[in-house]
């Protein structure tokens, strides 16, 4: 963390009409109350406050971390409350993948901006969220520099943890819902610069905890679409050393764009996951109970490679930082 920031008037200087603030006065007006009343119910016991939160646990812990840089994962110029629900959402997704059910989550945010405006709207974006999720804000690190907001989120294991390395040849993939609204919502935001019915998709995306939770003890394997359906569904035929053949007219994507797109573009966070055929009556009762979608989309094969309508494809083609 750092105590330098506040006191250098470079900084103050350079943004003469917004009145700064301290640190601490951040921290305390803008980062110290968000789900607090969530966290009796998450066995949070101690949140935002201390050198670091408590939280009492019987399950499994499951954690991650995503980190979210402007200029990469969100445009110049997006509002902070977007800014800051999308790198929430982000991360939260990879809970979702894993069949988990969240409890908490924590803030890493390094930004130049040390005003008024620019705070209360991403503790609008923060509070949304957790009332979203129904979890709190227990705790983080604020610094000055690069805008980047890192965001680690904080589950226990609901019924059987999806794991990325445990589909066997055989199994049916299944996608949660249509590919291609996070990229049609990039465009759009791109273009109008604003919040609407297409670039909601992008703004605010969903991160599918109770749908993870449901497919969980159906589900053989899972992986979220972050970086594109292709590439990982490549992760999860790493992990689990098998193949897929897969039929482009059973995969659902937004007609606005191509299906080439669609395969190969992240930011949607829909799961992918697939399932024992032994297990496939059940999960569909199940899932038509809840009213989830689903799509089959193909099998699992031995060879390890992904074939869509017979062809080998490249999963080289989605979002790389290195
Ligand atoms: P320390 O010096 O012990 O690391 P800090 O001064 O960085 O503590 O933080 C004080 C308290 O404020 C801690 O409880 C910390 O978790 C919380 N905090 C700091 N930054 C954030 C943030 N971005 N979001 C939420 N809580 C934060
Ligand atoms: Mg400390």
């Amino acid at each position: 963390m750092c105590r330098r920031w506040y006191g250098c008037q470079r900084s103050i200087r350079k943004i003469p009409k917004l009145k700064a603030i301290s640190e601490f006065k951040i921290i305390e007006k803008y980062l110290s109350n968000i789900g607090t009343s969530f966290n009796k119910k998450n066995k949070v016991l101690i949140g935002v406050g201390d050198d670091a939160s408590v939280i009492s646990l019987s399950k499994n812990l499951i954690v991650s971390t995503d980190t979210s840089l402007e200029g990469v994962h969100f445009p110049k110029g997006i509002k902070p409350e977007y800014a800051a629900y999308r790198a929430c959402v982000t991360a939260l997704s990879d809970l979702a993948a894993m069949g988990s059910h969240p409890l908490a989550f924590q803030l890493s945010l390094s930004t130049r901006e040390n005003n008024h405006k620019f705070f209360s709207s991403f503790k609008k974006g923060l509070n949304d969220f957790s009332n979203d999720y129904k979890i709190g804000l227990t705790g983080g690190d604020l610094v000055r520099g690069q805008y980047q907001i890192s965001v680690t989120v904080i589950g226990k294991q609901h019924s059987k943890i999806l794991l990325r390395n445990n589909c066997s040849v055989g199994d049916i993939v299944f996608l949660s819902d249509q590919l291609g609204n996070g990229l049609l919502g990039m465009q759009n935001f791109k273009k109008f610069r604003r919040k609407n019915n297409v670039s909601s998709a992008y703004l605010k995306p969903k991160a599918l905890i109770n749908y993870g939770k449901t497919i969980a003890e159906f589900a053989s394997s899972a992986i979220d679409v972050s970086d594109g359906f292709l590439q990982d569904l490549g992760h999860l035929s790493k992990a689990s050393k098998v193949g897929f053949e897969l039929s482009s007219s059973s995969i659902p994507y937004n007609s606005n764009l191509s299906l080439k797109q669609c395969l190969n573009c992240g930011d949607d966070y829909q799961l992918i996951f697939t399932v024992p055929k032994k297990n496939i009556q059940s999960l569909t009762k199940k899932m038509k109970k809840n009213k989830f979608k689903m799509f089959e989309v193909g099998t699992s094969i031995q060879t390890k490679k992904i074939f869509l309508d017979g062809k080998i494809t490249s999963i080289n083609m989605g979002y790389k930082h290195f």
